[in-house]
């Protein structure tokens, strides 16, 4: 099997609790709604590459666990290949315990658990079919080392990278940059960084500028409601999207990652700025229904104009 998108990244089940207000030190309170949600920064974009049509595979360590074995249940569910899901019993499968209140504010206890654990050894096994596989995509949501030797190894494929650096954190390793075929992150990710403000679109371009000089192929800088901007060496272009009712935008920039890495590998001869438009449209979709990878849409559900 050739595969066109590889992730190598994490998987955290979300576990959230909706109630009136949140509960101080020691005391418990009554909830009104409970549902559990497949996140992870890397999950989600594999997800998203998948359900456009992508052969996609997640490289990811889950506990043997009840959460481990489900989440695989979801990759399948989704057509994500798991021949290189690794199940752990030294931890447990990454969790984030969230609660909501009325007022739409939350606390979240983040325990990446399992995620910590997928090391440079573990990436052996893809490398069969890495030097087949069109794109890779990595994050920051796994040990930084990991992810930097998938990087170099995709590298030394001959095969196209995306790098997500998010979580944002204030310094990166220069070689991410350097082994990044496009470096994308949102607004709050490329201020971290650069140390620019980033609340405009002439700003966006500043920051954008500094991270491009620091040795990717292209930037992409996400910015809600105003699109991205995207930067080469030969000019830079702010690619506006659509209008539309945002009612959720968790994970939108999963969605817009998943959907890139989607038009990168089916679409190798296509210009960026076109792959970012289009992958503007799919996360606009995914803004308009609540949830992160419920609502990340699926080829049929889009204009066949976007394929
Ligand atoms: P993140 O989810 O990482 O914070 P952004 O908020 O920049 O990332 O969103 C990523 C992409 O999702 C944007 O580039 C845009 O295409 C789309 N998007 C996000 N919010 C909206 C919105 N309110 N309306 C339309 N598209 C949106």
């Amino acid at each position: 099997m050739t595969l066109d998108v590889i992730v190598v990244g994490s998987c955290m089940t979300d576990l959230v609790s909706q109630a009136p207000r949140l509960p101080k030190a020691g005391e418990t309170i009554h909830g009104h709604k409970f549902f559990i949600g497949f996140g992870g920064k890397g999950a989600n974009q594999c997800v998203q590459a998948a359900r456009l049509g992508a052969e996609s595979a997640m490289v990811c360590k889950v506990g043997k666990d009840f959460f481990g074995d489900n989440y695989i249940q979801n990759f399948k569910d989704s057509g994500v290949h798991t021949d290189f899901v690794q199940q752990t019993s030294d931890a447990a499968t990454g969790a984030a315990s969230i609660i909501v209140n009325d007022a739409g504010e939350n606390a979240i206890v983040i325990v990446a658990g399992a995620n910590m654990l997928l090391n440079t050894e573990d990436l052996k096994h893809m490398q069969p079919s890495l030097i087949c596989a069109k794109v890779l995509v990595c994050q920051l949501e796994i040990s930084a080392q990991t992810s930097l030797k998938a990087l170099c190894m995709a590298r030394e494929s001959g095969v196209k990278t995306i790098f997500n650096p998010a979580p944002a954190i204030p310094f990166l390793d220069a070689e991410f940059y350097k082994v990044s075929d496009v470096f994308c992150c949102n607004e709050s990710e490329a201020e971290l960084l650069t140390g620019c403000p980033v609340s405009s679109v002439d700003e966006a371009q500043r920051a954008g500028q500094n991270l491009l000089a620091r040795g990717c192929g292209a930037v992409i800088l996400t910015l809600g409601p105003q699109g991205c901007l995207v930067l080469q060496a030969e000019g830079s272009k702010h690619i506006p999207t659509e209008a539309v009712t945002a009612v959720d935008t968790t994970g939108a920039g999963d969605s817009f990652i998943g959907a890139l890495a989607f038009y990168m590998a089916y679409f190798p001869k296509m210009p960026l700025e076109e792959m970012a438009r289009r992958a503007n449209q799919v996360a606009a979709v995914s803004v308009q229904t609540m949830g992160t990878q419920t609502s990340f849409p699926f080829k049929k559900d889009l204009p066949a104009a976007l394929f």
